[in-house]
């Protein structure tokens, strides 16, 4: 980091510092304080590690193990800056520091390697997939989990053999509804397009039954939110700059995952301050907020609830549509208080690394669940389908979490195709 750089990151570190009053709010509501009970995994002592860091000079290189292991616990929720009265944007603090931490390697160095090798390279990331894939059908794959670097207890969906849209350049989808809608850029995010591909055609199916002409860019790359929340704001820089010019025109973008979201409008434009993003923060729209509530027939489905995942309530705002959405499909019933958003302990790459936050966590989450007494969770982020599902089955719930969009697509009985 140029010297310049650096001196107008600390400037901003400390306006944000001089205005938290210390209060202690952020605490309640920080997955990671709740699952440690201790203040230096609070957003509060994380600013006040950041505070004490300053007092040396250069700051960026003072940070100690403890500050820097106090930044890893962060699950990037933003729940924090959410309830600060003050106005601190704790998290971003959080992501800035990782950024400076990267200035005497911070971050693990395979990790680093592994991101910038594989997040803007899909068919390397479709080749992984592959290889997992027949792993999976041998059964060996904690072995080849392993061998990649991934821990060998990832409890993954059952992988499909091909990603979403392997192999294609262009793929437009006609619309089917009565009533003509418009073209939708579809940005189907890393979760559907190599974990989830079921997923991806539900949205497709969604939309083009809607009325919907869907192009899905394939220049599109990774969102860069796991390079951004690991300290690689470079790597963030460069895979957003390429998604800048994938995603151009005018037409909605449909995402199917609350924190590509959240990275293309909030992270792209208030934090990276990327060019040519800004009218990202008006064309980005979830999935369910694209549907008319009549292109989803009415059905009794049983009892279904939704978790919210942390970005897309958070980041994009959205709770309410696919609520309405789910409502003509079954009986929803509600895990927390409208508006209790709590994470569930997965966050990326994290729950795989700090398994006692996410057993807590996501450990309360299941709880939840079972005390609904909902059949399926609905959420609309493909990393928390993955986590709630490894929450239940610790817990033994015998519930299933789903994409939103494939619960609205099965209940209304249309076939995967
Ligand atoms: S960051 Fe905000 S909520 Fe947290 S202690 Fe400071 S002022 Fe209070
Ligand atoms: S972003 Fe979430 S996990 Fe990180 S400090 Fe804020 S509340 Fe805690």
């Amino acid at each position: 980091m140029a010297s310049g750089q650096r001196e107008a990151l600390i400037e901003g570190w400390r306006e944000n510092l001089a205005r938290c009053l210390r209060c202690g709010l952020c605490r309640e509501v920080c997955p990671a304080f709740r699952a440690t009970a201790s203040e230096r995994f609070s957003p509060r002592g994380r600013l006040a590690l950041l505070e004490a860091s300053l007092e040396g000079e250069p700051p960026a290189d003072e940070f100690g193990d403890a500050f820097l292991e106090s930044l890893a616990y962060c699950l990037s929720c933003r729940a924090c800056a959410e309830r600060c009265p003050s106005g601190v944007a704790a998290d971003v603090l959080v992501l800035a520091a990782r950024e400076a931490g990267l200035c005497r390697g911070g971050l693990p160095f395979f990790k680093s390697w592994a991101y910038r090798l594989a997040l803007g390279r899909p068919r390397l990331l479709a080749q992984l997939t592959r290889l997992l894939h027949l792993a999976q059908e041998f059964h060996v794959l904690p072995f080849a989990l392993w061998f990649f670097g991934l821990p060998p207890r990832l409890a993954l969906p059952h992988l499909e053999a091909e990603p979403f849209d392997a192999g294609r350049e262009q793929y437009f989808t006609p619309a089917e509804g009565t009533e003509y809608l418009g073209q939708v850029t579809y940005f189907a995010g890393c979760g559907t397009t190599y974990l989830y591909p079921a997923t991806a055609r539900a949205v497709v199916d969604l939309l083009t039954r809607a009325g919907y002409l869907v192009f899905v860019p394939a220049a599109r790359r990774c969102c860069g939110i796991p390079a951004l929340a690991n300290g690689d704001v470079e790597l963030a820089r460069e895979l957003a700059a390429r998604n800048v010019e994938a995603l151009a025109g005018d037409e909605p973008i449909a995402v199917d995952c609350g924190s590509c979201g959240t990275m293309l409008t909030y992270y792209y434009n208030d934090v990276l301050e990327v060019p040519g993003a800004a009218s990202f923060k008006d064309r980005v729209k979830d999935v369910t907020e694209l549907l008319p509530a009549d292109s989803i027939e009415p059905r009794a489905a049983g009892k279904i609830t939704y978790h919210d995942p942390c970005h897309l309530a958070r980041g994009l705002g959205v709770t309410a549509a696919p609520r309405a959405l789910l409502n003509k499909v079954g009986e929803l019933v509600e895990l927390e208080a409208p508006g209790a958003v709590t994470c569930c302990g997965g966050a990326g790459a994290y729950g795989l690394t700090y398994d006692d936050v996410f057993a807590k966590i996501g450990g309360e989450k299941a709880d939840a669940v079972a005390a609904s007494g909902a059949d399926v969770v609905a959420t609309g982020c493909p990393a928390c389908v993955l986590y709630i599902n490894e929450a239940l089955r610790r817990r033994g719930v015998k519930a299933e979490a789903r994409h939103t969009a494939e619960v609205l697509r099965e209940s209304a009985g249309q076939p995967d195709r």
